[in-house]
Parts: structure tokens; C-alpha cells; sequence
């Protein structure tokens, strides 16, 4: 047989586009061969670089304090027994994994069979999922005192300085549908349902039981029971905390019974809880974190303020918030803790506008054009006829006193369908507000170009931590459910962007210096 010239045969293209002459050769390939066994050797040491973040996880880690996590472990040297994770890995490994936007305590366990930084870190184990998922909501008291010695750790390399920290609430979406949602006879069903299953369950034998799969049926069986004896409970609470009208009937969910429906960024409602973050301003490190079901920020300034307290042992200098947090009780409150807080002014005057608007007041009948007599306490209106004072009356920690027309003077003016069109019963009434000074001062503070200065500036510190937590974290639901393992998520979730930061401004640094050096 007659071979093709050499320079045609190396036309790879022409061969496999079939216009190459028929009589070619076929091209050889080397094997692939997935039958064989193969041993490698591996530094596990050598799996990830120098400048790994999981080397400085570690490593921040292993300067902790961790001795509560041990207190009451059994397994000790000299006895016989299965030795025990390490709390370092266990913490390593979940800050890691926070900070790669992995909550999932099953993905975790999947990546370190095959991550080469999950497996450095693990020294080539596999961490089992259930270990890890029970390790992140175990140990609150722990957790919380990890968080503050990061915080003294941080505070301690003078990046915290509390001279200026911002609070800012986000709303993360709970572990529940929209709807889970029931009333309380649904609930009451379901619970009795529940307990007949739990009894049920439990008189099984013990040969059965025995089994792994039957085991996890009996505590899913619990598990549901509590969360529906949890949901009962929070009928009473929603009414307490007032969000229930007398003729509505409260509904809570099955899932997770402590979830709330709150308002979202996107203009939506979903089950969710309301994040409450302090961030110190000099590095932008989170210094405390709350928790809270209330779908408004209105009354968690003076309890955000008591957490970075607590955490740190001083009160901060300067608190700015957004228009959320304002109110007397909150400005009257920050004054007496001698706290300077920064916040946008409500724009009353325009709320009065649009409800002169919705009232049908012409702009010459506003109540600015009223003119007040402080000797007679009264006010007189644009046509000439008195309004003296009939009310006094205390609401939002302001003093109120209310003046009306009277019903004859009016019904008789040229000017009523300008005034006052709707009252039929009654004349005009206008307003007169007498503010607490600590209102006025901080009024006249906000005024001033430095304080406006200083708000412009908020969102940038405030909202950092919150974006990096939603967007890089990708925590924007709760892998877990209640408002006290949320809670937990909610510190791992900080603890782990203060770590990052610390690796971003110091460790970083210090490792490029060392090197160079
Ligand atoms: S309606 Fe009554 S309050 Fe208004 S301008 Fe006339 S008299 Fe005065």
C-alpha cells in the first residue's frame, strides 16, 4: 500500500474532516488508563501556599484561648477512650468554610476529601458532618467569649478604637417558607399528631431502634414536637410584643416557630430576623452583634450600645445610625449615657405638607401661618379669631398642647374650604410641640455641616460588614433555625469577617515583610 506524502499526514485537520484519502493510518493516543491502582506521595504541608488564609486562620486560632471548650471532656490521656476533635480545627474549619461562603456543615465534610485547603487543615481526615453541624450551635457561652477575645485580641494591635461606631440592623431570611405559616388550631393538630408520633416511636424495641436510620427517625419525631410546642408559646409573644391587632389572629410558623415576616431590601415580606451590627469606624471591625426578632430598628440603639459594652468594657464615643434609630426616647437615651449620637433629622415639614395635602389645607391655612401669643398661651388665626389651648398631653416623651377654633367662628369664615374643608363637628385645631432640650440640642447639633459630615459617611462604614456578610459569606438565609442558633450563626458569621480583616491588615503585611526581609 502506497503511504500519503509526510507534509499531508500531519494535517491532523484534514484527517478527522474526513477529506484526507481513505487508506491513512489511524493516529495512536496514549492510553488512559483508569482501572490502575496508583500511590503518590503528598506534603500535606505543601497543599496550599505560605500566604494561604487557612494558615492564618489557624494560626489566629490557635492564639486563643480555647479551655471552655474542654472543660467537661472525658476523653483524657492515660485513659482509655476515642480522643476527641480538636476545638481548634473544628473552629478553624468553620471560619474557613464562613469565609469561602460555605454554611453547610455536609458540604464541609465533602471538601475535605478532596479541598487541598480543607484538607491541610484537617491533616487529611474527613470531619463528619453531624460533629460539625452540633460543634457550630453547641458552646454559647463559648462562642460569645471567643468573639470577645478576638475583639481584646484586635483592640490589643490597636485596631479598635471606639471613638466612632456605627449600628446598622439587616434582615436575613430565616429557615422557613412564606408558607410554613398557620393559626393556632393548626398548630394544636399538628402537635397532638406529633406526640402520638413521638409515643409511638419510642415503643419500639430496642433491636430496632438500634439501627442508625430509625435513630435519626426518633429525633426527627422530637425535633418536630419541640418546634411546635416552641410555636404555641410564640402566640402569646407576638401579642405581647404588639404586632397583632385585637380581631387578627396571630400565625406562626411551623418551621421555625420564632421567625417573623419582616419587610425585605427588595420591597418583599419573608420569615426573617432583624441583624443587628456595631462597627468600629477606624478599621471597620464588627465590635458587637444582636439578634432580634422586631421588624424595625426603633428600639435596639441602647441595647446595641450595651453589647459593645459588654464586649469591650467602654462605652463608644459616638454612635451614628440612620433615620430607623431616631426617636426622643433614643436621643434622650444616648444623652444620658453621654453618648453623641448622629443621626439624620425626620422631616417633619414635610410629613406636614403631604398631610395638609391629604387634609385639603391651602398653604396660606398651614399652621405655621397661626401666630402664637405666649402671655394669652393661645393662637390666632389668619382671619383674626382666637384659638386658646384645650389639651395638654404627654406622647413620645414630648409635650403636646392642642388649640381649636371655635365650631361657630369657623362654619361662618370665607376661608373654611381653604382651612379646615372636612370639619363638620369641630373647628380648626393646631399643634404647638414643647421639645425636652436634649431634643433640641441634638436638632441644633444636625444642623451643623460637621455632623452632616460625619452621616454621609455612615453607610460606608456601616453597611461594609453587612454587604460582605450577604454577598461574599453568601449568609442571606439562616442554615439554622431559633432564635438562639441564629444567633450563633450570626457570631460565627462576624467572628469570620473580623479574622478576614485581621489577615487583610495585619497578617497580610506582616507576611509580605517577613519575606522581603
Ligand atoms: S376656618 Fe376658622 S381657623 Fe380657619 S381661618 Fe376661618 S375662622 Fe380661622
Amino acid at each position: 500500500m502506497e503511504l500519503p506524502p509526510a507534509e499531508e499526514s500531519s494535517n491532523m485537520a484534514e484527517v478527522f474532516s474526513g477529506k484526507y484519502p481513505k487508506k491513512i493510518r489511524k493516529p495512536r493516543f496514549q492510553l488512559i488508563d483508569r482501572e490502575q491502582l496508583s500511590w503518590q506521595a503528598l506534603n500535606v504541608d505543601r497543599l496550599i501556599s505560605e500566604d494561604h488564609p487557612a494558615r492564618a486562620i489557624w494560626e489566629f486560632v490557635g492564639n486563643l484561648d480555647l479551655s471552655g471548650y474542654v472543660k467537661n471532656v472525658r476523653a483524657v490521656e492515660g485513659f482509655a477512650g476515642r480522643p476527641l476533635l480538636n476545638p481548634q480545627l473544628l473552629i478553624s474549619l468553620w471560619v474557613y468554610a464562613y469565609s469561602q461562603g460555605m454554611g453547610s456543615a455536609r458540604a464541609i465534610e465533602r471538601l475535605c476529601q478532596h479541598d487541598p485547603a480543607y484538607q491541610w487543615l484537617t491533616g487529611m481526615e474527613v470531619v463528619n458532618a453531624h460533629s460539625l453541624s452540633d460543634f457550630r450551635v453547641e458552646h454559647e457561652e463559648e462562642l460569645k467569649g471567643l468573639f470577645i477575645q478576638i475583639l481584646g485580641l484586635l483592640n490589643a494591635e490597636g485596631m479598635i478604637t471606639l471613638e466612632q461606631v456605627t449600628q446598622d440592623g439587616t434582615k436575613i431570611r430565616a429557615s422557613a417558607a412564606p408558607d410554613s405559616f398557620r393559626g393556632k388550631d393548626r398548630i394544636e393538630k399538628a402537635l397532638d399528631v406529633a406526640r402520638e408520633h413521638v409515643k409511638a416511636v419510642d415503643q419500639l424495641s430496642e433491636e430496632e431502634t438500634g439501627k442508625r436510620v430509625e435513630r435519626a427517625r426518633q429525633r426527627a419525631c422530637r425535633e418536630r414536637k419541640e418546634r411546635l410546642e416552641t410555636a404555641l408559646k410564640q402566640f402569646d409573644k407576638k401579642r405581647s410584643e404588639g404586632g397583632v391587632k385585637d380581631n387578627e389572629k396571630p400565625r406562626v410558623s411551623m418551621t421555625d416557630p420564632e421567625a417573623r415576616i419582616m419587610k425585605q431590601p427588595d420591597g418583599g415580606f419573608a420569615p426573617s430576623y432583624n441583624v443587628q451590627v456595631n462597627t468600629d469606624a477606624a478599621n471597620g471591625l464588627i465590635v458587637a452583634v444582636g439578634v432580634t426578632q422586631a421588624g424595625n430598628d426603633l428600639n435596639q440603639l441602647t441595647s446595641g450600645v450595651e453589647r459593645v459594652q459588654q464586649n469591650l468594657g467602654i462605652t463608644p464615643k459616638q454612635v451614628v445610625a440612620d433615620g430607623g434609630y431616631v426617636s426622643r426616647d433614643n436621643i434622650v437615651e444616648m444623652e444620658s449615657r453621654n453618648v453623641d449620637f448622629i443621626a439624620p433629622l425626620c422631616d417633619e415639614v414635610g410629613k406636614a405638607k403631604s398631610n395638609y395635602a391629604v387634609r385639603g389645607i391651602s398653604a396660606d391655612y398651614e399652621s405655621s401661618r397661626f401666630i402664637y401669643d405666649a402671655a394669652t398661651n393661645s393662637f390666632q388665626c389668619p382671619q383674626g379669631k382666637l384659638l386658646p389651648c384645650k389639651v395638654k398631653y404627654e406622647e413620645d416623651s414630648k409635650v403636646l398642647y392642642k388649640y381649636c377654633a371655635n365650631l361657630a367662628d369657623c362654619q361662618n369664615c370665607a376661608a373654611k374650604g381653604q382651612c379646615c374643608p372636612g370639619n363638620k363637628k369641630s373647628g380648626r385645631a393646631v399643634f404647638r410641640t414643647e421639645e425636652l432640650p436634649q431634643v433640641i440640642k441634638f436638632r441644633q447639633k444636625m444642623e451643623t455641616e460637621s455632623a452632616k459630615e460625619i452621616y454621609h459617611k455612615r453607610s460606608q462604614i456601616a453597611e461594609t460588614p453587612n454587604l460582605w456578610i450577604k454577598a461574599k459569606f453568601k449568609l442571606r438565609q439562616f442554615s439554622v433555625r431559633g432564635l438562639k442558633k441564629v444567633g450563633m450563626e450570626s457570631i460565627w458569621a462576624c467572628l469570620t469577617y473580623n479574622i478576614c480583616q485581621w489577615i487583610r491588615l495585619c497578617w497580610r503585611k506582616q507576611f509580605v515583610a517577613v519575606n522581603a526581609g
